[in-house]
């Protein structure tokens, strides 16, 4: 069986080379403990040890749905990375009464949310926060003492952000005494904007892993909008024998850049699937072949 391998990332923290997503957890038929178990077995089956988390996941519940499932089953956090974030207030669940959809990246609100991911998840630490996006009003020097602070309180092992650009990511670290780990950005082959417009580029030159969400286009890729891509996909996949959510995953994977895409699907079969893309690498005319598809046209 082949298994994903690791990413290193600090001293302290590494994660699987694909991550499983949780945003979608609570939209599944069965929320049980035992079936989020049954998937997280499913994923370390192949390796694939980090969980992805945010606070908003779920209308501010899939935290909670997770640590249900801990609570169950003690033993299962310690054979995990819990990876999650902060930073968007959309009236809702524990926001309820908030006015308007904001970011908040201050210190107070980044405690206040750390504690409250602990707590919700019936965790000690956190492996890896992530700041989830952007925020056009951050007191960047508030927002790292805050990152900080938590690091410096051992329940935050590593920082990193999410959706960020370049400049977002500048700003944040040049008040930053740790380094910032990773940066969670939607990449796919419904997705690629990444690839050109210095997003990758700037942490491929840093040696900084991305993380990559949606990788499957958030199951885009499955309604065949784009004909010519799916055409594409599907023929690669008969070269090598499998299906084209491989042969995507494996696109991503292909990259010289290290990049973790972070899985997505509630079905624990389509779970094991995934063991072929972590074999599978394309060499780089079959990465431009899909590339091309995916842009509508050839390269220049
Ligand atoms: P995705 O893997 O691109 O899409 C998952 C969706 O595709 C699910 O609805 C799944 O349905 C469907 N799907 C998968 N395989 C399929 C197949 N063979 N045929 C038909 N449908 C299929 O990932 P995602 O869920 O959009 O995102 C993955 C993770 O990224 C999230 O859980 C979250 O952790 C993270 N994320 C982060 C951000 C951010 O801002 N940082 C934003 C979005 C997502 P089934 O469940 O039925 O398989």
């Amino acid at each position: 069986m082949t298994t994903a391998s690791r990413v290193i990332l600090t001293n302290d923290v590494d994660l699987s080379s694909v991550a499983y997503g949780m945003w979608r957890l609570g939209d599944d038929t069965d929320t049980s403990p035992s079936h989020i178990q049954a998937k997280i077995e499913a994923c370390l089956a192949l390796g694939i040890t980090t969980m992805d988390q945010a606070d908003i996941y779920g209308g501010y519940e899939a935290e909670e749905l997770l640590g249900a499932c801990f609570r169950q089953s003690p033993a299962l956090r310690d054979r995990v990375e819990i990876v999650t974030k902060c930073g968007i207030v959309a009236p809702a669940g524990r926001y309820a009464d908030a006015r308007v959809k904001h970011y908040n990246t201050s210190k107070e609100h980044i405690l206040q949310s750390v504690d409250t991911s602990l707590r919700l998840m019936n965790i000690d630490v956190i492996d890896l926060l992530l700041i989830h996006r952007p925020d056009p009003f951050m007191d960047h020097r508030n927002a790292a003492e805050g990152l900080e602070a938590v690091i410096a309180s051992g329940k935050v092992k590593s920082v990193g952000v999410s959706n960020f650009k370049p400049h977002d990511w500048q700003l944040l670290e040049s008040a930053m005494s740790s380094p910032l780990v990773t940066n969670q950005i939607e990449m796919s082959v419904m997705a690629t904007e990444a690839f050109t417009n210095g997003d990758l580029s700037f942490l491929q030159q840093r040696d900084v892993p991305a993380m990559a969400w949606s990788p499957l286009g958030g199951g885009g890729l499955f309604t065949g909008t784009n004909a010519q891509l799916t055409a594409t996909l599907k023929s690669v996949s008969e070269r090598f024998d499998t299906d084209i959510s491989n042969v995507a995953l494996a696109w991503l994977m292909s990259h010289p850049s290290a990049i973790i895409p972070v899985l997505g699907t509630n079905k624990i079969e389509r779970i094991g699937n995934v063991e072929a893309a972590l074999s599978l690498r394309l060499d780089r005319e079959t990465w431009f072949e899909i590339y091309t598809a995916a842009i509508g046209r050839d390269v220049p």
